[in-house]
């Protein structure tokens, strides 16, 4: 079975072998206090800052998921308000979530336009890097018109969940990135990442807040030690580690990704079955692709592709059923890529 499903998403085949040799190095039942966990933690750590290009001055720590790290954004960063720039099902959940937590601003804009600003109050700005939802992606010249709207002390919350590891982010252009690993990262479910800045770090200490588990001076101060702040997924860090040693840099999986969704881009266009659900090239995503159609052929073409042995993602939100979604994740091979294109010019218009 291929999956084309955009998270939970392909796992990277060497994932299997890299699970016996977990179990087999004795690692996974090593205390996580001992010297060889905090070497590992090190080492993860140190290989996401190389692989991905993180600049100094972020710093990196590891959570339970994406969805924790909009907690951890709030409890942690957020003086009085939070604003809300979105387009789409994630991130309006997150403004959601946040709204449980403090006031929200939200900023609202349609799905083929680019970002703009409008309003701001709040101290936090978060946007949504890869809205997974649609298939629309910010371009870097997006956030920087965007930050140039900010006042200097504001602080840039970036949902990068399903680009990061899969493109090379403008890390300068925010203060807090964040993911989730079953995504680009090619790896099974059950972990965050958060990346931050020093300025974040400056806006924590100021805001003094200690009052949970996941507090972000917490969390740093473990972090800062090789530390967890609870028993962590030490197979999940084992796994990333090793996936992280065979990733290429990042500007060379950027590449491919990006040369693959012009290519895919260009495949979808030529149905009169389908259309893009995204017609402004320059909102497109390069890492999710949205397919839209009647309700009808959805449906028929989800179950034919099933029987065919590949499965393609759901549409979501709003788009649950006159979509599908195609994740061009870098685990994702270019010989899964020809299996879906022949599947889809045997099968449709
Ligand atoms: C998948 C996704 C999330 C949620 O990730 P979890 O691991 O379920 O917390 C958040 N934001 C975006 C953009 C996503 O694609």
């Amino acid at each position: 079975m291929i999956t084309f499903y955009p998270g939970p998403s392909k796992v990277y085949e060497d994932v299997e072998g890299y699970l016996q040799d977990a179990f087999k190095s004795g690692i996974l039942q090593q205390n996580h206090r001992s010297k060889p966990f905090m070497q590992l933690l090190r080492d993860t750590i140190d290989l996401l800052k190389q692989k991905l290009t993180v600049p100094a001055g972020y710093h990196v720590c590891f959570v339970s998921s994406a969805t924790e790290a909009w907690e951890v954004v709030s409890q942690s960063l957020v003086r009085k308000q939070s604003t809300h720039i979105f387009n789409g099902a994630f991130g309006k959940k997150w403004a959601s979530y946040a709204s449980n937590i403090h006031s929200v601003e939200k900023v609202n804009f349609g799905l083929n336009e680019e970002t703009s600003l409008r309003t701001f109050g709040g101290d936090v700005v978060c946007l949504t890097h890869n809205e997974t939802s649609n298939g629309t992606q910010l371009a870097d010249s997006q956030i920087v018109k965007l930050i140039q709207q900010l006042s200097s002390d504001a602080i840039v919350a970036v949902d990068a969940t399903s680009s990061m590891a899969g493109l090379a982010l403008p890390w300068q252009l925010g203060d807090v990135w964040f993911a989730s690993v079953q995504k680009c990262f090619g790896l099974p479910a059950g972990m965050g990442v958060m990346i931050y800045s020093d300025k974040a770090l400056n806006r924590a200490e100021a805001i003094a807040d200690r009052k949970f588990y996941n507090s972000l001076l917490f969390i740093h101060e473990n972090f800062s030690q090789f530390q967890t702040h609870y028993t962590p997924n030490v197979l999940g860090i084992y796994l990333f580690n090793r996936v992280l040693q065979a990733l290429e840099p990042i500007e060379i999986v950027d590449a491919k990704i990006k040369k693959r969704a012009a290519d895919l881009y260009h495949f979808f266009g030529q149905f009169s079955d389908y259309q893009l659900l995204v017609q402004n090239e320059a909102v497109q995503s390069a890492t999710v692709l949205a397919i839209q159609s009647s309700e009808e052929k959805v449906q028929s073409i989800k179950e034919k592709a099933l029987q065919a042995g590949i499965t393609l993602g759901n549409g979501y939100g709003e788009f649950k059923t006159n979509t599908f979604r195609i994740a061009n994740f870098p685990a994702i091979n270019n010989q899964e890529i020809e299996v879906l294109k022949r599947f889809f010019l045997q099968n449709s218009n």
